[in-house]
């Protein structure tokens, strides 16, 4: 298995301690609202999210949203289909998106663009990971955990189908895993392609 790992990109102690600082950040923020929801996008962001919600002091109730994007193709249509909805109503609410990567940003614009539509009192983003070199669509992110350069990773939720979730570091995946491996693609955690041609 750690073959196919290259190199820790971000320690669990630099994420504990950036993470301490967003959940301070954002407790600051939405200091005096009674509406805070955290979205998570499953399944990357769930060890992300956990560990913030327990670093924001402020009320808050969590949500989860799970996607896929349509087709097969190599690249990211920006078509993103809703395998699980919200299970509450977000009108009026303080929405904070929570996403482990944002890549092309199509997936959250995606996103963006559909909660809008259901009238929050306020719809902002955090992410903690910011690959900024393959933005194709300009998306606002309120809070970034960390940018990071234009390299397959996984780890503290991220995957390579579906493996690797659970290390506690952000690794760089060993590019020859991928390219020696044709039955696995890179996919997201909702099985979506993302066009790596690494
Ligand atoms: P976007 O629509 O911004 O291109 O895609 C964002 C999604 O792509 C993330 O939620 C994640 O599932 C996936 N993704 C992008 N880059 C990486 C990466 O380096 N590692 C992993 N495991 N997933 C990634």
């Amino acid at each position: 298995m750690r073959a196919d790992l290259d190199r820790i990109l971000v320690s669990a102690r630099e994420i504990a301690t950036r993470v301490a600082e967003l959940g301070r950040q954002i407790s600051a923020d939405y200091a005096g609202s009674r509406q805070l929801l955290a979205v998570g996008i499953l399944k990357g962001s769930t060890i992300f999210m956990a560990d913030l919600v327990r670093a924001i002091s402020i009320p808050v109730s969590f949500d989860f949203m799970a996607v896929a994007s349509y087709g097969q193709s190599s690249s990211s249509s920006g078509v993103v289909r809703i395998l699980k909805d919200l299970e509450q109503n977000i009108e009026g609410r303080d929405v904070l998106l929570i996403e482990d990567i944002v890549d092309t940003g199509l997936t959250l614009n995606y996103l963006l663009e559909t909660l809008r539509t259901r009238n929050p009192a306020s719809l902002r983003v955090c992410v903690l990971l910011d690959k900024p070199e393959r933005r194709k669509v300009a998306v606002p992110i309120a809070y970034v955990g960390f940018k990071i350069p234009d390299e397959f990773v996984v780890g503290y939720g991220l995957d390579y189908a579906e493996r690797y979730r659970n290390l506690p570091d952000v690794w760089v995946l060993n590019p020859e895993a991928y390219q020696n491996n044709s039955e696995v693609k890179i996919q997201s955690t909702s099985g979506k392609d993302h066009g790596y041609d690494h």
